[in-house]
């Protein structure tokens, strides 16, 4: 551990005063971002007119406090219905560039979920409304809050005439929700000019595992997604014609995918576990002390019970360990009623999620290799094809990078606490693109609670976290400058 040296109190108290004095003012402008509709998920014209709508206001507001704003046109999407849509812009932003400073670059992003009032929001969604200390919208947790955090400690910084510490940078894009159409392609072009520079990459895009405690992400699950096809013929049959002399395909799927996993949830392809990180007594302490209350979490989930009983267990196997998920059936008969068919050709679908440090291309000859073995045991005279279609890898990062650090230093200042040090059983691309093209530090930073609500009815974000987490960014430009520094004076 590190010893703990308080901040010098000067400039962070004028900045804290002035983000609390002006809290009403940060409400307002979430409350102007809420009132885009910038859904990106459903591609209609009127959608993508509010995105762009959305981009302008933003590069607006980025331009106000002096950043060079670049506002990368991505042209147009080809749908699969024949139609074009134009796509969002992505927004390259940057304040400063002085050499002596470390650059910080945030990425974020614009676009929101669909919502309706008749979901169930039980207030508009597009209509920022404040009841006890919770902000309600759509966008407000997901994502549009936690990128004005960040607008709000900059602007914080600019309004007191204080240098910031850092050089800024900001990459806002408009398809998250829609999976980040272009953003590969320009962060791979951008990666020798805008990235050039970047030492740090703070993504503030999940959610805290605690209603009241700051968490710090450090890793993510990937995810191989497989399908896998039992074909007899194209055509389907009557159970009453053709049921007793058929290799029946829905019988042969069900087999395979019964294979996979066991009831208690061990996966049961043979090698699977060889190559996932082994677990040492640091992290079993690392999940002991995490905030987490279980009692809540199956309570709130409606889940009568999990497979695990204990708090570490159950990070453990969200986190640590690959699990394995059937989705689905294509071509299977599921309507009601009796329908006394037998189908031609089915196609099953799994995923397994992957952590450190598996591989795509290893879980793919597993997979295939126990499928082949299984199929070929009950000797069916129908065809198998097992495909993969979708391959992320896992993310995890090293906790002891001066971002990590600092970011720590800034919860502490701030929350007065330590922050959890969580990961995320989701798969969350964007992190894995940064650290694999840019090559640089990625963090996650999560701003909202765990009762957020992001992609659901009434999402929120609350007001304390919202003014907090933008004290909490001003203090992370300090802190994370401070350490740099340290860092450049003990290079050899
Ligand atoms: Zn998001």
């Amino acid at each position: 551990m590190f010893s703990w040296s308080p901040p010098p109190p000067g400039p962070l108290d004028k900045l804290f005063q002035y983000i609390d004095a002006h809290q009403d003012e940060f409400v307002q402008v979430l409350k102007e971002w809420v009132a885009v509709e910038s859904v990106s998920g459903q591609p209609v014209p009127r959608f993508r007119q509010e995105l762009a709508r959305m981009a302008a206001m933003a590069a607006d507001q980025l331009q106000r406090l002096g950043a060079g704003v670049d506002v990368v046109d991505l042209g147009s999407q080809q749908l699969p219905d024949g139609q074009s849509l134009p796509l969002p812009p992505i927004i390259l932003a940057e304040l400063g560039n002085d050499p002596k400073k470390p650059t910080v670059c945030l990425y974020g992003h614009l676009d929101v979920q669909p919502a309706l009032r008749g979901d169930g929001w039980l207030t508009d969604p597009f209509t920022l409304a404040e009841v006890d200390g919770k902000l309600y919208g759509r966008g407000t947790t997901d994502n549009k809050g936690p990128v004005l955090a960040w607008i709000n400690a900059v602007s914080a910084f600019r309004a007191l005439d204080q240098d910031l510490p850092v050089n800024v940078k900001f990459i806002l894009e408009g398809m998250e929700e829609a999976g980040s159409v272009g953003l590969e392609e320009l962060v791979r072009k951008e990666k020798d000019r805008f990235f050039s520079s970047v030492d740090y990459i703070v993504i503030s895009d999940n959610l805290w595992i605690s209603r009241r405690r700051p968490a710090l992400t450090y890793g993510t699950r990937g995810n191989s997604y497989f399908t896998v096809e039992v074909k007899c013929r194209d055509q389907d049959f009557h159970s009453g014609t053709f049921g007793g002399i058929l290799h029946e395909p829905m019988a042969d799927l069900v087999a395979l995918l019964g294979s996979l996993v066991d009831s208690s949830g061990h996966i049961l392809i043979p090698g699977i576990y060889d190559q996932v990180a082994p677990i040492t007594a640091e992290e079993i302490q690392k999940y002991k002390s995490i905030d987490l209350d279980l009692e809540e979490y199956r309570n709130s989930s409606q889940v009568e019970k999990f497979l695990f009983d204990t708090k570490e267990e159950i990070l453990m196997h969200l986190w640590r360990y690959p699990s394995l998920s059937i989705h689905g059936i294509e071509g299977a008969f599921d309507e009601p009623g009796a329908k006394t068919v037998i189908p031609g050709c089915v196609t099953g679908k799994f995923s397994i999620r992957l952590v450190p440090h598996m591989n795509v291309s290893v879980v793919e000859k597993q997979v295939k290799q126990h499928l082949e073995a299984v199929f070929s045991k009950r000797n069916s005279s129908n065809q198998m094809a097992v495909s993969l279609v979708m391959g992320l890898q896992p993310w995890v990062a090293k906790t002891n990078d001066s971002q990590y650090l600092a970011a720590k230093r800034a919860i502490r200042t701030v929350f007065g606490v330590e922050p959890d040090m969580i990961q995320d059983g989701s798969t969350i691309p964007i992190a894995v693109t940064f650290q694999d093209i840019i090559d640089k530090s990625v963090m996650m930073l999560p701003l909202g609670a765990v009762d957020d609500g992001e992609h659901a009815q009434n999402e929120k974000i609350n007001r304390w976290n919202y003014i907090e987490g933008s004290k909490l960014f001003a203090a992370f430009f300090l802190e994370v400058a401070r350490l740099h520094a340290s860092d450049a004076r003990n290079l050899p």
